[in-house]
């Protein structure tokens, strides 16, 4: 083992940075290239067939058999002129990954003859064979097998890299009786109700906006490992992070990796996926090293909702396939390494108008500015009233490393607003009852005539907040780094549109009692702010106190994935998903089976590879070092050295022994915790256990035991690559 570690650091050590040749000088040149985006459409159909698509498109029409038919046959002969040759529904199962099912063309079935396969029914509708599929019993409940339909409001791509080239095809899946099986299928629902509830209170203030646009832009954060190293650890291999390994002296305590350079080999694969995904369409933007070693962060330029979730799944796809060519491994787990911050993806959400405002945006018109308020205050109280579903929707065995570990905010959901928002929001609750006499000016003497439209520059920007008000959006900073964004985006969306219809109804109400509509929707948004106050925090979410504050205050604070999960299934989660048709009763509590099973599948194999590594690795070599001191000891003697002179090599070898001792005692009764279990019948309990019976009591002990060996065994013989090794890339 110690040898495949040595082999491992050399090979790394020795590589060069690839050499990129980009398509062109200019990205406009080759940006969306791969997409059958608008342009290619137009290209490639006829006019009318054109215009009925892109209509359908952005108006969420149904597709008939004729359209999807002149779509279907654009859509192949685009393809097929870039070198395609066979297709794919793209999909988004729930177990987080993307799936595809590729099918050609054309089969031949006869001498000289071909069977034409992509056709518009094939292009809306297709079978996979997604038996193994998680869907929480939903199939076996509901017999039916699932199938997945185009998407048509993310355009195709075609895909270039791997093995040939394929046309994919953004899909949703859902069984033959309606249910989800993905996490597509509820994201449209959300995206269609908040812009139904987000239209509605837009009429308020602005008659022209026909249509509310959510947009989201998330910044991906991930380390790179050289891939030598990487299967060289059988944990990363296998979990996604290591298990073992002791900090390495210089950690990220400089801080000084941040503003550093970044290293020639990692430039070379940022260029490289970066122009693999500007071919794709996927508009990435900045790059810069993070805080701990090792660790790095992408931001494309936000987008309409649907399309960022999935240009986001598909940019970590072509990350890993480009970082094959670079010889590294790309990790988006959310806690790979102990000791060093974890990784997270911060969902930058807002609502933007058809009209091009973005509703989260101050402005310099006053009343542009209430509009923005109401935006704003809604969004507050949505996370108030349902910060149990947030925190639920970013729920996973991954995240529970990170939530509160010192780096990444705490489970506890709360809004950092900002000092200038704090005081438009008092002056507001307190300047109650207004009397608006004739000619005197309404938003001066409500207080909300000048909130500066310069918030942006807020350089006082909580980083501690999991869900921050930064100036014209909002950032939901406790989402995972591995984790699809469509989970937190459903539930942020669905609960901002539940308020915003909520305060609809609220202004009507009170516009029988105050005509004057500003004022009748300034005296609801006081209430609103009065009620959702206790959401708002400014200081330190890491402090001790806060933790107590927060308990105060009534706000749930739910460290572990099986009990955050509860709050996707509790009556009112439930009675909102049925108001807005967004999922059935069954739905959500497969669902949540499925979310149970795969935190105990992570678990388990994490405990697994623990006692592997441990065992198997770690034991035998520190009993053979163990030895070498025993006979160094015996050698002393034979010469007639004094006792005295090798105390502290017996006490190493006592110490040794303890860890050891430790190590198989706890492995031993660890692997008799999952047994126990594995023999729970019902998913939740089962996840209990794993957190509570097989995780907790012993991980941390294990792990202590081993890092502590790793500091004693002979450094030519430990047989696990070290932090250091494979943090500090040149
Ligand atoms: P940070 O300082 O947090 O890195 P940036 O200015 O780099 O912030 O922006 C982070 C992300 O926020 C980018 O992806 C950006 O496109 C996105 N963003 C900006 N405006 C909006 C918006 N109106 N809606 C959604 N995302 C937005
Ligand atoms: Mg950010």
């Amino acid at each position: 083992m110690a040898i495949l570690r040595f082999k491992a650091v050399e090979l790394a050590q020795n590589r060069e940075p690839i050499k990129v040749k980009l398509p062109s000088g200019k990205v406009s040149d080759y940006f969306g290239v791969n997409v059958f985006g608008m342009e290619a459409m137009r290209a490639t159909m006829s006019n009318d067939a054109f215009k009925k698509l892109s209509q359908a498109i952005e108006t969420g029409q149904t597709i008939d058999v004729e359209l999807a038919d002149a779509a279907a046959a654009a859509m192949k002969s685009w393809a097929m002129a870039k070198g395609a040759t066979h297709y794919t529904h793209w999909f988004q199962p729930l177990t987080g990954t993307t799936a595809e099912k590729h099918d050609a063309f054309f089969d031949i079935v006869g001498p000289g003859e071909v069977l034409e396969k992509f056709k518009g029914d094939a292009l809306i509708r297709q079978e996979p064979d997604a038996s193994s599929f998680p869907s929480g019993g939903l199939r076996a409940t509901f017999e039916a097998r699932g199938y997945t339909a185009w998407d048509p409001s993310s355009p195709a791509f075609l895909m270039e890299l791997g093995e040939g080239k394929t046309l994919c095809i953004p899909t949703v899946f859902v069984s033959y009786t309606g249910e989800s099986l993905d996490y597509k299928t509820p994201l449209l629902k959300a995206i269609h109700v908040v812009d139904q509830a987000a239209t509605a209170v837009c009429e308020l203030f602005d008659k022209d906006v026909k249509r509310v646009i959510a947009t989201l832009g998330p910044e991906q954060e991930y380390f790179l490992v050289d891939k030598a190293l990487y299967n060289a650890r059988p944990d990363l291999v296998m979990a996604g992070r290591t298990v073992f390994g002791h900090a390495p002296a210089k950690g990220q305590q400089l801080e000084d990796h941040y503003f550093g350079s970044i290293p020639s080999r990692v430039r070379a694969f940022m260029v490289d996926f970066e122009q693999e995904a500007v071919k794709l369409g996927i508009p990435v933007r900045t790059r810069h090293n993070e805080v701990a070693p090792s660790q790095f962060e992408v931001a494309p330029t936000f987008e309409e909702l649907n399309l960022a979730v999935d240009h986001n799944t598909l940019l970590m796809d072509v990350m890993e396939e480009v970082a094959e060519r670079h010889h590294f491994k790309v990790l988006f787990h959310e806690k790979p390494f102990a000791g060093l911050n974890g990784t997270g993806k911060h969902n930058n959400w807002s609502l933007g108008t058809d009209t091009g405002k973005n509703l989260l945006s101050p402005s310099s018109k006053p009343k542009e500015n209430l509009q923005f308020l109401t935006f704003f205050v809604n969004t507050v109280k949505a996370v108030y009233d349902n910060a149990d579903m947030l925190r639920a929707s970013i729920a996973s065995a991954g995240n529970d490393y990170r939530l509160g570990a010192n780096e990444a905010p705490p489970a506890i959901i709360s809004v950092f607003i900002g000092e200038q928002m704090t005081a438009v929001l008092k002056e507001l609750e307190e300047n109650a009852n207004v009397k608006i006499e004739k000619g005197e000016n309404l938003y001066m003497k409500l207080g909300i005539d000048k909130i500066p439209p310069i918030l942006l520059d807020n350089t006082d920007r909580n980083r501690t907040s999991p869900f921050a008000f930064t100036g014209n959006k909002f950032e939901f900073r406790a989402v995972g780094g591995s984790s699809t964004c469509a989970s937190p985006m459903t539930i942020l969306n669905l609960i901002v549109a539940d308020q915003l219809n909520q305060f609809r109804a609220d202004v009507d109400k009170e516009m029988n009692k105050e005509p004057k509509k500003e004022v009748a929707i300034i005296n609801v948004l006081r209430r609103y702010i009065k009620a959702a106050k206790p959401i708002l925090f400014e200081g330190d979410n890491y402090s001790e106190a806060w933790a107590k504050e927060a308990d105060k205050r009534g706000l749930p604070n739910v460290k572990s994935t099986p009990l955050a999960l509860d709050f996707l299934v509790t009556k009112k989660a439930l009675a909102m998903y049925e108001k807005y048709n967004m999922m059935s009763k069954e739905e959500a509590h497969a669902r949540h089976e499925v979310m149970l099973e795969s935190f105990i599948k992570k678990v388990q194999i994490e405990s697994r590879v623990m006692g592997d590594l441990a065992l198997n690795h770690i034991v035998p070599v520190a009993i053979a070092y163990q030895n070498k001191l025993i006979a160094n000891i015996k050698g002393l003697k034979d010469l007639g050295i004094e006792t005295d002179s090798f105390k502290t090599i017996s006490e190493t070898i006592k110490t040794i022994s303890q860890h050891i001792s430790i190590i198989q005692t706890q492995v031993d009764a660890m692997t008799e915790a999952r047994k126990e279990a594995n023999n729970i019948e019902d998913a939740r309990a089962r996840a209990i256990a794993y957190d509570e019976k097989v995780k907790a009591p012993y991980f941390e002990k294990i792990r202590y035991s081993v890092d502590k060996l790793e500091l004693i065994i002979d450094d030519e013989e430990w047989p696990l690559v070290k932090y250091r090794e494979m943090l500090l890339l040149r």
